[in-house]
Protein backbone atom coordinates (compact mmCIF):
# COMPACT_ATOMS: atom_id res chain seq x y z
CA UNK A 1 0.00 0.00 0.00
CA UNK A 2 1.11 3.59 -0.84
CA UNK A 3 1.66 5.68 1.85
CA UNK A 4 -1.35 8.21 0.22
CA UNK A 5 -3.81 5.25 0.75
CA UNK A 6 -2.97 4.45 4.04
CA UNK A 7 -5.76 5.62 5.94
CA UNK A 8 -4.88 9.02 8.39
CA UNK A 9 -6.06 10.67 11.85
CA UNK A 10 -5.39 14.28 11.72
CA UNK A 11 -5.87 15.78 15.24
CA UNK A 12 -4.15 19.40 14.56
CA UNK A 13 -5.95 21.22 11.68
CA UNK A 14 -7.26 25.03 11.86
CA UNK A 15 -10.53 25.20 10.09
CA UNK A 16 -10.00 28.85 8.68
CA UNK A 17 -6.81 27.84 8.25
CA UNK A 18 -7.27 24.82 5.75
CA UNK A 19 -9.08 26.78 3.85
CA UNK A 20 -7.96 26.12 0.07
CA UNK A 21 -6.67 29.71 -1.50
CA UNK A 22 -9.06 28.65 -4.36
CA UNK A 23 -12.29 28.73 -2.04
CA UNK A 24 -11.44 32.10 -0.80
CA UNK A 25 -10.88 33.85 -3.56
CA UNK A 26 -13.88 32.96 -5.29
CA UNK A 27 -15.66 33.60 -1.59
CA UNK A 28 -13.98 37.44 -1.77
CA UNK A 29 -15.07 37.74 -5.62
CA UNK A 30 -18.54 36.59 -4.96
CA UNK A 31 -18.67 39.12 -1.80
CA UNK A 32 -16.41 42.26 -3.95
CA UNK A 33 -13.48 42.03 -0.91
CA UNK A 34 -10.13 42.44 -2.37
CA UNK A 35 -8.19 40.06 -0.89
CA UNK A 36 -4.84 40.48 -3.59
CA UNK A 37 -2.56 41.74 -1.03
CA UNK A 38 -2.63 37.81 0.48
CA UNK A 39 -1.70 35.99 -2.47
CA UNK A 40 1.42 35.04 -4.36
CA UNK A 41 1.59 35.70 -8.25
CA UNK A 42 0.83 31.70 -8.37
CA UNK A 43 -2.21 31.80 -6.18
CA UNK A 44 -1.13 30.59 -2.86
CA UNK A 45 -0.69 32.51 0.54
CA UNK A 46 1.83 34.65 0.69
CA UNK A 47 3.28 35.93 3.70
CA UNK A 48 6.85 36.44 5.27
CA UNK A 49 6.65 35.62 8.82
CA UNK A 50 5.16 33.38 11.84
CA UNK A 51 3.43 36.95 12.74
CA UNK A 52 2.56 38.30 9.19
CA UNK A 53 1.04 34.77 8.69
CA UNK A 54 -1.23 35.34 11.51
CA UNK A 55 -2.21 38.66 9.27
CA UNK A 56 -2.79 37.11 6.08
CA UNK A 57 -4.64 33.97 8.12
CA UNK A 58 -6.99 37.05 9.33
CA UNK A 59 -7.40 38.86 6.34
CA UNK A 60 -8.36 35.09 4.04
CA UNK A 61 -10.85 34.52 7.39
CA UNK A 62 -12.54 37.99 7.30
CA UNK A 63 -14.55 36.67 4.16
CA UNK A 64 -16.28 34.03 6.14
CA UNK A 65 -18.93 36.39 7.54
CA UNK A 66 -22.06 33.64 7.74
CA UNK A 67 -23.05 29.82 8.83
CA UNK A 68 -23.45 29.27 5.07
CA UNK A 69 -19.79 30.23 4.93
CA UNK A 70 -19.08 28.27 6.96
CA UNK A 71 -20.84 24.88 5.98
CA UNK A 72 -19.14 25.91 2.62
CA UNK A 73 -15.42 25.76 3.66
CA UNK A 74 -16.61 22.57 5.93
CA UNK A 75 -16.92 20.94 2.65
CA UNK A 76 -13.96 22.09 1.07
CA UNK A 77 -11.82 21.23 3.51
CA UNK A 78 -12.79 17.93 4.27
CA UNK A 79 -12.79 17.07 0.59
CA UNK A 80 -9.32 17.75 0.41
CA UNK A 81 -8.55 15.77 3.88
CA UNK A 82 -10.89 12.70 2.45
CA UNK A 83 -8.32 12.69 -0.68
CA UNK A 84 -5.38 12.30 1.26
CA UNK A 85 -6.63 9.31 3.22
CA UNK A 86 -8.00 11.19 6.43
CA UNK A 87 -10.57 9.02 7.84
CA UNK A 88 -11.04 11.13 11.37
CA UNK A 89 -9.89 14.63 11.32
CA UNK A 90 -10.93 17.36 14.49
CA UNK A 91 -10.76 20.54 13.92
CA UNK A 92 -10.09 23.79 15.88
CA UNK A 93 -13.23 26.35 15.52
CA UNK A 94 -13.38 29.85 17.39
CA UNK A 95 -16.56 31.31 18.07
CA UNK A 96 -14.55 34.87 17.79
CA UNK A 97 -14.70 34.25 13.91
CA UNK A 98 -18.05 32.34 13.89
CA UNK A 99 -20.17 34.79 15.24
CA UNK A 100 -18.44 36.94 17.54
CA UNK A 101 -18.58 34.93 20.97
CA UNK A 102 -22.16 35.11 21.10
CA UNK A 103 -23.55 32.13 21.94
CA UNK A 104 -27.09 31.99 20.18
CA UNK A 105 -24.88 33.12 16.60
CA UNK A 106 -21.77 30.40 17.54
CA UNK A 107 -24.94 27.71 17.91
CA UNK A 108 -25.89 28.75 14.12
CA UNK A 109 -22.38 28.35 12.85
CA UNK A 110 -21.64 25.05 14.45
CA UNK A 111 -24.64 23.42 13.22
CA UNK A 112 -23.70 24.06 9.52
CA UNK A 113 -20.47 23.27 10.10
CA UNK A 114 -21.41 19.87 11.74
CA UNK A 115 -24.47 19.42 9.21
CA UNK A 116 -21.60 20.03 6.06
CA UNK A 117 -19.69 17.37 8.22
CA UNK A 118 -22.24 14.72 8.30
CA UNK A 119 -23.21 15.59 4.60
CA UNK A 120 -18.76 14.97 4.00
CA UNK A 121 -18.74 11.45 6.23
CA UNK A 122 -21.85 9.95 4.12
CA UNK A 123 -20.31 10.55 0.93
CA UNK A 124 -16.53 10.55 1.30
CA UNK A 125 -16.65 8.46 4.86
CA UNK A 126 -14.50 10.96 7.01
CA UNK A 127 -15.31 11.43 10.35
CA UNK A 128 -15.00 15.23 11.99
CA UNK A 129 -15.33 16.26 15.40
CA UNK A 130 -14.97 20.02 16.53
CA UNK A 131 -12.05 21.69 18.68
CA UNK A 132 -12.90 25.13 20.13
CA UNK A 133 -10.08 27.08 20.63
CA UNK A 134 -9.50 30.23 22.02
CA UNK A 135 -7.05 33.23 20.88
CA UNK A 136 -4.13 34.23 22.82
CA UNK A 137 -3.44 37.10 21.39
CA UNK A 138 -7.23 38.70 22.10
CA UNK A 139 -6.37 38.11 25.65
CA UNK A 140 -8.20 36.55 28.58
CA UNK A 141 -11.40 38.10 28.65
CA UNK A 142 -12.53 36.98 25.13
CA UNK A 143 -10.82 33.42 26.27
CA UNK A 144 -13.59 33.28 29.59
CA UNK A 145 -16.36 34.49 26.96
CA UNK A 146 -15.15 31.66 23.84
CA UNK A 147 -15.12 28.83 26.97
CA UNK A 148 -18.61 29.58 27.47
CA UNK A 149 -19.31 29.31 24.44
CA UNK A 150 -17.93 25.93 24.13
CA UNK A 151 -19.85 25.02 27.38
CA UNK A 152 -22.70 25.87 26.19
CA UNK A 153 -22.45 23.68 22.93
CA UNK A 154 -20.09 20.83 24.18
CA UNK A 155 -21.33 17.07 23.57
CA UNK A 156 -21.06 14.37 20.95
CA UNK A 157 -19.65 16.86 18.18
CA UNK A 158 -18.03 19.37 20.01
CA UNK A 159 -15.27 17.42 22.30
CA UNK A 160 -12.28 19.58 23.20
CA UNK A 161 -11.02 23.28 23.90
CA UNK A 162 -7.66 24.60 23.13
CA UNK A 163 -5.89 28.02 22.70
CA UNK A 164 -4.03 29.27 19.84
CA UNK A 165 -2.58 32.42 18.51
CA UNK A 166 0.99 34.17 18.94
CA UNK A 167 2.51 32.00 22.16
CA UNK A 168 4.30 35.71 22.83
CA UNK A 169 1.08 36.87 24.61
CA UNK A 170 0.63 36.55 27.60
CA UNK A 171 1.44 33.12 29.57
CA UNK A 172 -0.84 30.03 29.96
CA UNK A 173 -1.67 30.95 33.32
CA UNK A 174 -3.88 33.72 32.37
CA UNK A 175 -6.53 31.52 30.33
CA UNK A 176 -6.67 29.43 33.57
CA UNK A 177 -10.35 30.36 34.19
CA UNK A 178 -11.08 29.90 30.64
CA UNK A 179 -9.66 25.97 30.78
CA UNK A 180 -11.31 25.84 34.51
CA UNK A 181 -14.80 26.35 32.77
CA UNK A 182 -14.13 24.27 29.53
CA UNK A 183 -13.20 21.06 31.60
CA UNK A 184 -16.17 21.00 34.23
CA UNK A 185 -18.75 21.62 30.49
CA UNK A 186 -16.86 18.05 29.91
CA UNK A 187 -14.82 19.15 27.05
CA UNK A 188 -10.85 17.67 26.51
CA UNK A 189 -8.02 19.99 26.57
CA UNK A 190 -5.38 20.68 24.09
CA UNK A 191 -2.95 23.99 24.18
CA UNK A 192 -0.48 25.41 21.53
CA UNK A 193 3.13 25.50 23.46
CA UNK A 194 6.77 24.92 22.42
CA UNK A 195 6.31 25.93 19.13
CA UNK A 196 7.50 29.54 19.25
CA UNK A 197 8.28 29.71 22.90
CA UNK A 198 10.93 26.91 24.59
CA UNK A 199 10.23 24.24 26.67
CA UNK A 200 8.85 25.97 29.49
CA UNK A 201 6.22 27.02 27.62
CA UNK A 202 5.17 23.95 27.23
CA UNK A 203 5.14 22.75 31.42
CA UNK A 204 3.46 25.48 32.07
CA UNK A 205 0.55 24.85 29.53
CA UNK A 206 0.48 21.29 31.49
CA UNK A 207 0.92 22.83 35.33
CA UNK A 208 -1.57 25.78 34.51
CA UNK A 209 -4.08 24.82 31.61
CA UNK A 210 -4.00 20.84 33.10
CA UNK A 211 -4.29 19.51 29.53
CA UNK A 212 -3.93 16.23 28.04
CA UNK A 213 -2.37 16.96 24.49
CA UNK A 214 -0.07 19.83 22.94
CA UNK A 215 -0.62 21.49 19.67
CA UNK A 216 3.07 20.94 18.47
CA UNK A 217 5.53 21.13 21.81
CA UNK A 218 8.68 20.07 19.74
CA UNK A 219 10.52 22.59 21.26
CA UNK A 220 10.61 20.30 24.50
CA UNK A 221 13.42 18.51 23.38
CA UNK A 222 15.23 21.34 24.46
CA UNK A 223 14.76 20.16 27.81
CA UNK A 224 15.70 16.26 28.70
CA UNK A 225 13.60 16.24 31.65
CA UNK A 226 10.56 17.42 29.87
CA UNK A 227 10.96 14.85 27.36
CA UNK A 228 10.73 12.17 30.09
CA UNK A 229 7.89 13.96 31.93
CA UNK A 230 5.86 14.01 28.68
CA UNK A 231 6.76 10.38 27.93
CA UNK A 232 5.88 8.73 31.46
CA UNK A 233 2.74 11.15 31.71
CA UNK A 234 1.79 9.89 27.78
CA UNK A 235 1.52 13.68 26.90
CA UNK A 236 0.13 13.30 23.35
CA UNK A 237 2.41 15.80 20.59
CA UNK A 238 0.26 17.14 17.92
CA UNK A 239 3.31 17.11 15.84
CA UNK A 240 2.95 19.85 12.61
CA UNK A 241 6.23 18.79 10.83
CA UNK A 242 5.48 20.57 7.42
CA UNK A 243 4.08 24.02 9.37
CA UNK A 244 7.27 24.11 11.72
CA UNK A 245 9.53 24.06 8.19
CA UNK A 246 7.69 26.86 6.63
CA UNK A 247 7.85 29.00 9.32
CA UNK A 248 11.05 28.05 10.46
CA UNK A 249 11.02 26.84 13.57
CA UNK A 250 13.54 24.15 12.07
CA UNK A 251 15.59 24.60 9.13
CA UNK A 252 14.90 21.40 7.27
CA UNK A 253 12.90 17.93 7.46
CA UNK A 254 16.13 16.26 9.05
CA UNK A 255 16.41 18.91 12.28
CA UNK A 256 12.96 18.08 12.63
CA UNK A 257 12.68 16.70 16.65
CA UNK A 258 9.82 14.63 15.86
CA UNK A 259 12.07 11.41 15.54
CA UNK A 260 14.07 12.17 18.38
CA UNK A 261 10.81 12.80 20.60
CA UNK A 262 9.42 9.30 19.30
CA UNK A 263 12.40 7.54 20.05
CA UNK A 264 12.50 9.28 23.59
CA UNK A 265 8.75 7.42 24.08
CA UNK A 266 6.80 10.31 23.79
CA UNK A 267 3.79 10.08 21.58
CA UNK A 268 4.00 12.07 18.40
CA UNK A 269 0.69 12.15 15.88
CA UNK A 270 1.37 14.24 12.92
CA UNK A 271 -1.02 16.95 11.61
CA UNK A 272 -1.07 19.67 8.74
CA UNK A 273 -1.85 22.60 10.62
CA UNK A 274 -3.06 25.36 8.34
CA UNK A 275 -2.10 22.71 4.55
CA UNK A 276 -3.01 25.16 2.02
CA UNK A 277 -0.77 27.70 4.02
CA UNK A 278 2.37 25.65 4.37
CA UNK A 279 1.95 24.00 1.16
CA UNK A 280 1.43 20.59 2.40
CA UNK A 281 -1.01 18.01 2.78
CA UNK A 282 -1.03 14.50 5.08
CA UNK A 283 0.35 12.59 2.22
CA UNK A 284 3.15 15.29 2.06
CA UNK A 285 3.55 15.12 5.09
CA UNK A 286 4.31 11.02 5.45
CA UNK A 287 6.31 11.48 2.19
CA UNK A 288 8.40 14.14 3.73
CA UNK A 289 8.85 12.12 7.09
CA UNK A 290 9.41 8.95 5.46
CA UNK A 291 12.19 10.86 3.23
CA UNK A 292 14.31 12.37 6.23
CA UNK A 293 13.67 9.54 8.88
CA UNK A 294 13.12 6.34 6.87
CA UNK A 295 9.44 5.79 8.28
CA UNK A 296 7.88 3.16 7.07
CA UNK A 297 3.79 2.00 6.81
CA UNK A 298 4.63 0.43 10.02
CA UNK A 299 5.09 3.63 11.68
CA UNK A 300 2.63 5.15 9.84
CA UNK A 301 -0.09 2.39 11.01
CA UNK A 302 1.13 2.60 14.42
CA UNK A 303 1.34 6.93 14.35
CA UNK A 304 -2.49 6.52 12.86
CA UNK A 305 -2.78 3.99 16.01
CA UNK A 306 -1.55 6.83 18.67
CA UNK A 307 -3.95 9.47 17.32
CA UNK A 308 -7.07 7.39 17.02
CA UNK A 309 -6.53 6.64 21.51
CA UNK A 310 -5.54 10.24 21.45
CA UNK A 311 -8.73 11.65 19.57
CA UNK A 312 -11.14 13.53 21.97
CA UNK A 313 -14.20 11.25 20.31
CA UNK A 314 -16.39 8.98 21.91
CA UNK A 315 -15.45 5.63 22.54
CA UNK A 316 -17.99 3.91 19.83
CA UNK A 317 -16.60 6.07 17.03
CA UNK A 318 -12.62 5.70 18.38
CA UNK A 319 -13.41 1.77 18.02
CA UNK A 320 -15.23 2.26 14.70
CA UNK A 321 -11.93 4.42 13.73
CA UNK A 322 -9.51 1.67 15.17
CA UNK A 323 -11.26 -1.07 13.33
CA UNK A 324 -10.88 0.93 10.11
CA UNK A 325 -7.14 1.20 10.91
CA UNK A 326 -6.37 -2.27 11.59
CA UNK A 327 -4.40 -3.51 8.82
ZN1 LIG B 1 -2.06 25.10 15.15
Amino acid sequence: MSLAALPKVELHLHLEGAAPADFVRGLAREKSVDLSGIFAPDGSYSYTDFWHFLHVYETATSVLKTPEDYARLTRAVLEESAAAGVIYSETFLSPDFCGGRDVGAWREYLTAIREAAEEAEARDGITLRGIVTCIRHFGPEKARETALCAAETAGDWLTGFGIAGDERAGEPGDFAWAFDCAREAGLRLTAHAGEWRGPESVAAALDALKVERIGHGVRAIEDPALVDRLAEDGVVLEVCPGSNVALGVYPDWRAHPIDRLRGAGCKVTVSTDDPPFFHTTMVREYDRLADAFGWDEDDFAAIARTSADAAFCDDTTRSRILERLAP
